[in-house]
């Protein structure tokens, strides 16, 4: 059995759909499980839709659900269609009726709010289902509602494990036995109290993995729009090139310092399980993609990629009676902890301590409560950039290489994970391109065109 998950760039327009159907069909002889994102962009139109005021937001909602008919117009003959708009229109008005919901309660992270934003992976399965069976592949629906169980918690929840291999187990061997193709939407779920929960954005990639993982699948494949997993954001860099296999520990922390090409948590059911996670490009479905699994042979690359995350905001807490003052941290810690906002990089000194945080919807509530004890002072307009390689923990003077081709370049903070298989930095937004080009120059010279070659 194969895990294939096809992300929203892999389905943006009728013409992408149907190529990710004839990829399925291509691989029926090993029993493929397909996992599908929303539809383009669907998920950011449907949160802006809930940030907005309610006349724009049922706007944006007219305006994604003309293009949605649309594209479903377009996969499937006349007899199909009229029962596949019914579904989309369904859906789309589940969508309306949560929206005012959402406009007089408030836009805080919600049931509510989760349910419309698991209306893209509702619709985009539906549509998949109808368009492989337009090609003659049987399909079967699963509502991945019913078979992903997570905690009762709103704006990304962790998921039930136990549980949700349970009901993966009982739902989809009979489908395969059937000879059909299951068929569910990736990054919805429910809570354990039945209200409508996600597994957090980008979270399709992390469906794909716990489905393999429970179901004991020979590979997860992660089907997006680019070549594998690269030596940059290719967006960024246009010499970029893929990367044929990866560890898991770097894929991991490449994938949480920004690599969006995965998810952070994508990997980890999966490859503990010892079951493979290969990225791949779905408008270049012979390439070999990238194959990430526990323990690869060692590689002579010790520099594997360079990613980044911006919008990031620095906070600097100040406080004189920190000193010799045990539990500080966890004093500041906690009040993060509470506010479910993660922290990414920490440096500390005698009477400072500096972090960064990429979410800042309840940075002004954390920084009121810091402001308690410290001063605080928050930067945003920052990012990360991160270098990873499993053998950085090997090879004396990565860091220092790093740093000297970052001359003239404001650094504000520097770390060395624990597991030393990354060097990140903190800069302005304004430079982060530069760094980026700058280090990836350094690391993969060969990639890197020598000055003047397009003029030839
Ligand atoms: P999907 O819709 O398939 O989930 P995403 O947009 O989430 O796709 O992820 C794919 C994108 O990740 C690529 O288009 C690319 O711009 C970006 N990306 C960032 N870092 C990397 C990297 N190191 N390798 C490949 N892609 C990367
Ligand atoms: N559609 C969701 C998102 O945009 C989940 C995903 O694409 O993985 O975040
Ligand atoms: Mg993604």
């Amino acid at each position: 059995m194969l895990i294939m998950k096809f992300g929203g760039t892999s389905l943006a327009t009728a013409a992408a759909i149907e190529r990710v159907c004839a990829i399925v069909e291509r691989a029926r002889q090993r029993d493929p499980v397909v996992v599908v994102s929303a539809i383009g962009a669907t998920t950011d139109q449907l949160a802006e839709a809930a940030a907005s005021d309610l006349e724009r937001g049922r706007a944006i909602l007219a305006d994604l659900r003309n293009a949605t008919e649309a594209t479903a117009r377009a996969l499937v003959s006349q007899a199909d269609a009229a029962e596949l708009a019914a579904r989309v229109r369904a859906v789309f008005d589940d969508a309306a009726e949560l929206l005012g919901r959402i406009g007089s309660s408030g836009r805080e992270e919600s049931a509510e709010l989760d349910a419309l934003l698991a209306c893209g992976e509702r619709i985009s399965s539906e549509v998949t289902a109808f368009a492989l069976r337009e090609r003659g592949v049987a399909a079967t629906l699963l509502d991945a509602r019913k078979l992903f169980v997570t905690e009762s918690k709103h704006g990304g929840a962790d998921a039930l494990f136990e549980v949700t291999g349970q009901r993966l187990s009982a739902a989809v061997p009979p489908v395969l036995a059937a000879g059909a193709v299951p068929v569910m939407g990736g990054f919805i779920a429910s809570g354990d109290d039945g209200s409508a929960t996600t597994l957090g954005r980008g979270g399709s990639d992390f469906t794909a993995s716990l489905a393999g993982a429970a179901l004991g699948a020979e590979e997860v494949q992660i089907w997006t729009d680019v070549d594998g997993v690269m030596t940059a954001d290719p967006s960024l860099i246009s010499s970029a090139q893929s990367l044929s296999v990866l560890s898991l520990l770097e894929a991991s922390e490449l994938a949480y310092f920004g690599g969006r090409v995965l998810h952070p948590a994508t990997m980890l059911p999966a490859i503990e399980h010892g079951i493979p996670v290969r990225v791949l490009n779905s408008m270049r479905p012979d390439g070999r993609g990238t194959l990430i699994v526990k323990d690869p042979p060692e590689s002579e690359q010790v520099v594997k990629s360079v990613v980044y995350k911006e919008n990031i905001t620095l906070i600097d807490i100040y406080s004189t009676r920190m000193l010799m003052a045990h539990g500080f941290l966890a004093k500041i810690f906690a009040i993060f902890e509470r506010h479910g906002t993660s922290v990414d990089m920490v440096s500390t000194s005698e009477v400072s301590v500096s972090l960064t945080v990429d979410r800042s919807e309840k940075l002004s509530q954390i920084l009121s409560d810091l402001g308690e004890f410290a001063q605080v002072k928050a930067t945003p307009g920052k990012a990360i950039v991160c270098v990873v390689g499993e053998r950085i923990r090997y090879t004396l003077g990565i860091a220092a290489r790093v740093f000297q081709v970052l001359e003239g370049i404001h650094i504000r903070m520097i770390s060395l994970g624990a597991s030393r298989v990354n060097v990140g930095f903190v800069v302005d937004e304004d430079q982060l391109a530069a760094a980026v080009s700058r280090i990836h120059s350094a690391f993969f010279p060969e990639l890197s065109q020598p000055p003047g070659a397009s003029q030839q």
